[in-house]
């Protein structure tokens, strides 16, 4: 555990040397002990999926979900923090196996039902980077009988920009078993055209930290207008993400965007919440 600490600092300190006080100390003590708990839960399935509907917001209609993953611990700690420590642990792989595992089950258990409907599933850089996942969902598809063209891996810039080769093998990867890629958190990061048009992705999602301001800032407004207006260019589907407001949905419908999701149209929700809303809508 000391190592997984240590490792920790050493990345959130980006290789300087760490000064140790106090605080410093209490954290990772508790890092240690949260990726202790993760551990476990990998172990016995202590994580549970919510899903977050996806709408096109042309039509307004329901097209598919985000699977998103939910943990309940003893420490308070959210998604987004697990994540992260399990990447610098490198429990990440097991956790987004679980998680692919989980959705083709979810999938093929309501094959009726979600027949129309897309799935997104998040992909952590270390599982995106490594040969070894295709088999993966290879074993996975012909397990659960599932349709791979349903599906769409999330991954981030974070993935492409340690090797745009591999990652343009990757998605080649990925496409030929059917799947679509989308590129998640535009924007956030180093946000380089030159990769967009080198790599055959499906869809691009668009920043919450976007939607947040376009209503706020006429310049930001016109970036994400450009966006928008360049993915649908070359090919790609937007999808906006982050949407509380009946303003930034207006503004985004009328900027062209796709398909959106938020807290407007509906948080992430159980797996039997989910099903009777597709239910409902058909
Ligand atoms: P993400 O993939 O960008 O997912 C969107 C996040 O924004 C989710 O947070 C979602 O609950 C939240 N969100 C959606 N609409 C709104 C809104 O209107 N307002 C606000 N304030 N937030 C909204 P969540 O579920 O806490 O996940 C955080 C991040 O953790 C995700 O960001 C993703 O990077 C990662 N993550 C979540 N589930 C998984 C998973 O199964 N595997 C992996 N590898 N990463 C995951
Ligand atoms: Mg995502
Ligand atoms: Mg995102
Ligand atoms: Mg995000």
């Amino acid at each position: 555990n000391l190592d997984i600490a240590l490792n920790f600092a050493k990345n959130n300190g980006r290789n300087q040397i760490v000064f140790y006080d106090e605080i410093q100390h209490e954290k990772l003590e508790l890092y240690s002990q949260v990726a202790f708990e993760l551990g476990r839960a990998i172990e016995k399935g202590g994580f549970e999926l919510f899903y977050q509907p996806i709408f096109n917001i042309q039509t307004q209609k329901m097209v598919g979900a985000e699977a998103l993953i939910r943990w309940d611990n003893p420490f308070g700690v959210n998604t987004g923090e697990f994540i992260t420590i399990a990447e610098n642990t490198g429990q990440i792989k097991d956790i987004d196996y679980w998680v692919i595992d989980s959705v083709f089950k979810f999938i093929a258990q309501h094959n009726q039902i979600w027949a129309h409907q897309m799935m997104s599933i998040n992909l952590s850089a270390q599982s995106f980077n490594s040969n070894e996942i295709l088999e993966y969902l290879k074993k996975k598809i012909s397990f659960y009988k599932i349709n791979p063209a349903q599906i769409t891996f999330e991954i981030t810039e974070y993935s492409i920009i340690s090797n745009l080769e591999f990652t343009k093998e990757m998605v080649g990867n990925l496409k030929n078993m059917s799947f679509n890629v989308a590129l998640d958190d535009f924007g956030t990061q180093y946000s380089s055209l030159n990769y967009l048009g080198k790599l055959n992705l499906d869809h691009l999602k668009i920043d919450k930290s976007y939607t947040d301001l376009i209503t706020l800032n006429p310049l930001d407004k016109k970036i994400v207008r450009h966006i928008i207006n360049l993915a649908s260019d070359i090919g790609l589907e937007t999808v906006a993400e982050g949407i509380e407001t009946d303003a930034q949905l207006d503004a985004l419908k009328q900027m062209g965007c796709k398909m959106g999701q938020g807290y407007l149209l509906s948080r992430p929700i159980p797996a039997k919440d989910i099903i009777g809303l597709v239910e409902a809508q058909s």
